[in-house]
């Protein structure tokens, strides 16, 4: 597997589960990349019922939330933090497709409004008209640390960091060239021969193999800082979506290895910037503003309690990788037998990674796929659409 981010760590987990030998390889680290963000909202795009059969997000949300509550057990015997804290969600029906009357066709423990008094108590806001709302009470923040941590520890799985350079297939193998860093002679060159191998770079897969499309690249930064016990007091309680995200957090062991966070501390994350067209990863003052800004506009009794400060803001950027559909890229390259690629998946990778990366493995082993072949056409990395435009 070339990329350690979200959609290689659970292609990686996965297949190993399944008793495959995998061997996961990743230019710089585990979550590197746009996976590395300190926490990850795990909330639905909802849609009408009707079309949750066929609707990737619908079906990613549900199979990745009971995933994670499962990893949260493993995690629990360990006695390291849960991947998924399950906190709720409440989305303020700012930037969504639905309304209350679809959202009352729903089961009430996926989706439900709530009354005005339960929202305020629910999020700890008082003035903001919350008469339409949609609260998630599964929804909650994935911790990708802690995911990495418990999925790079199973006994099939093994990381190396390589930069990969070359791909050759031949008929009964795959070898993969790249360069490992080496802390005396600065880089070695490194083979690797599997049966298969699955590309999960993002926006780099396109430079792996150019069968795989090259998508729109959506830089985004997320901003963070710690509020004092008052702010505490007066910040939302739960994640709220609005025309962006915020959400309250504690640090957890583990978060200082990728983050500036440190353990148990009271942290506030707000987001998220759109640039589009844009693959540097940068830290930009002005993007933390936009996110202050879009935060009050929408919810303007925060004015109270958001430092206004943000130059102090912890922040990470990182890129978004889209297919001109939306749709993420899963499958075998056309005209190979080894090459799979597992990417693109766009703004909502802790949603859809976790059942597409079922789909492949199952798809990579002949088994049948838990997704419909109708679904899995529209996720071909081969599919009309994209090579025509
Ligand atoms: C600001 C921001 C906020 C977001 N918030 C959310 C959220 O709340 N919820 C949610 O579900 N999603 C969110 N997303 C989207 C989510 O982060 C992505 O969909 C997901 O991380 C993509 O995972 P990935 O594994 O495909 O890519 P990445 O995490 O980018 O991983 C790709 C990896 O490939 C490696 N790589 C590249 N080239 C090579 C090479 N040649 N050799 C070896 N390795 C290579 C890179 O180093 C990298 O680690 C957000 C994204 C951004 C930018």
């Amino acid at each position: 597997l070339i990329g350690a981010g979200v959609a290689g760590l659970l292609t990686a987990w996965t297949l190993a589960n399944r008793g495959v030998a995998v061997s996961i390889v990743d230019k710089v680290a585990p979550l590197a990349g746009a996976s590395g963000n300190p926490r990850a909202l795990l909330a639905p795009n909802m849609t009408p019922i009707h079309h949750v059969y066929e609707h990737l997000h619908s079906i990613g949300y549900l199979y990745s939330g009971r995933l994670y509550r499962y990893f949260n057990r493993q995690a629990a015997l360990q006695q390291t933090p849960p991947i998924l804290e399950q906190t709720g969600a409440l989305d303020l029906l700012i930037k969504t497709n639905i309304g209350t009357v679809q959202i009352a066709d729903y089961p009430n423990e996926m989706a439900t409004t709530v009354t005005i008094e339960e929202a305020q108590q629910l999020s700890g806001l008082k003035t903001k008209d919350l008469t339409d709302n949609l609260y998630l009470p599964k929804s909650g923040l994935v911790n990708p640390q802690a995911l990495k941590t418990l999925i790079l520890k199973h006994s099939n799985i093994n990381y190396q960091q390589l930069s990969v350079t070359d791909i050759k297939e031949a008929a009964n193998k795959v070898t993969v060239i790249g360069e490992k860093e080496s802390g005396i002679d600065g880089q070695s060159s490194v083979t690797i021969c599997a049966d298969n191998i699955v590309i999960c770079a993002a926006y780099e897969s396109h430079q792996l193999d150019k069968r795989i499309v090259e998508c729109r690249t959506i830089r985004g930064q997320l901003s963070w800082f710690t509020p004092t016990a008052e702010q505490v007091a007066g910040l939302p309680k739960l994640p709220l979506k609005y025309s962006g995200y915020c959400a309250p957090f504690i640090g957890q062991s583990g978060d200082a290895e990728i983050n500036n966070i440190r353990d148990n501390e009271p942290q506030f994350l707000l987001g998220a910037s759109f640039v589009d067209a844009d693959a540097s990863i940068d830290i930009r003052e002005e993007e933390n503003q936009q996110n202050y800004d879009k935060l009050l506009e929408d919810i303007p009794e925060l004015s109270n309690v958001l430092p206004d400060d943000t130059s102090a803001w912890q922040a990470r950027a990182g890129v978004r990788t889209q297919t001109i559909d939306y749709h993420p890229l899963v499958g075998r390259l056309a005209q190979s037998r080894r090459i799979w690629t597992l990417s693109a998946m766009g703004a909502k990778g802790y949603a859809l990674a976790p059942i597409c990366a079922e789909a492949l493995a199952d798809m990579m082993l002949g088994c049948f796929t838990p997704l419909s072949a109708v679904m899995l056409g529209r996720l071909s990395p081969n599919r009309a659409r994209l090579h025509k435009a």
